[in-house]
């Protein structure tokens, strides 16, 4: 992190301003690049349960954690904005954006609060080297649903 991003930290801007009026820095700050927002997922009819598959989009790079192309993302990518606050509960449950939206705090891994962007990982709590990508995968995604991540 720079030290302007070190100080918006140390001032914990995240618990003193609301999402609808973080601005842009702020807003992506926040993200914990954990990549779960990368992999395909079904809503469960009967319990609306989100369920995970251990494939990745195929821009996910599975080593790095990170997109490969970010500017010319696919066209199911969801980028949060917002405007979608409401359905952040749809969210990973680990996602800094869901937690801030139910008012609850930053785990100790997340890099805002250890000051470091590998701690995501170190933690397990990201999908580095968790998912393989489409072209492995079996047609049928629901073959690739996993516990969690
Ligand atoms: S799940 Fe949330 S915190 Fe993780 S990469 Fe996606 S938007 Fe960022
Ligand atoms: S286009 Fe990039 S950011 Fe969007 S889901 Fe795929 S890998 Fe993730």
């Amino acid at each position: 992190m720079g030290k302007r991003e070190f100080l918006m930290n140390s001032q914990k801007f995240w618990e003193k301003v609301s999402l609808k009026k973080m601005n842009r820095k702020q807003w992506e700050l926040l993200c914990d690049r954990c990549g779960k927002c990368c992999v395909h997922k079904f809503i469960d009819d009967d319990t609306e349960e989100l369920l995970y598959t251990n494939v990745a989009c195929r821009l996910f790079d599975p080593f790095n954690c990170t997109c490969k192309d970010y500017k010319h993302r696919v066209p199911e990518c969801m980028v949060l904005t917002k405007d979608d606050i409401k359905e952040f509960h749809w969210l990973p449950e680990s996602c800094a954006y869901r937690l801030i939206s139910e008012g609850k705090k930053l785990p100790d891994w997340h890099h805002l609060i250890s000051g470091s962007y590998e701690t995501v990982h170190q933690t397990g709590n990201s999908a580095r080297g968790k998912t393989i990508p489409e072209e492995l995968a079996n047609a049928d995604l629901t073959k690739h649903i996993i516990d969690n991540y």
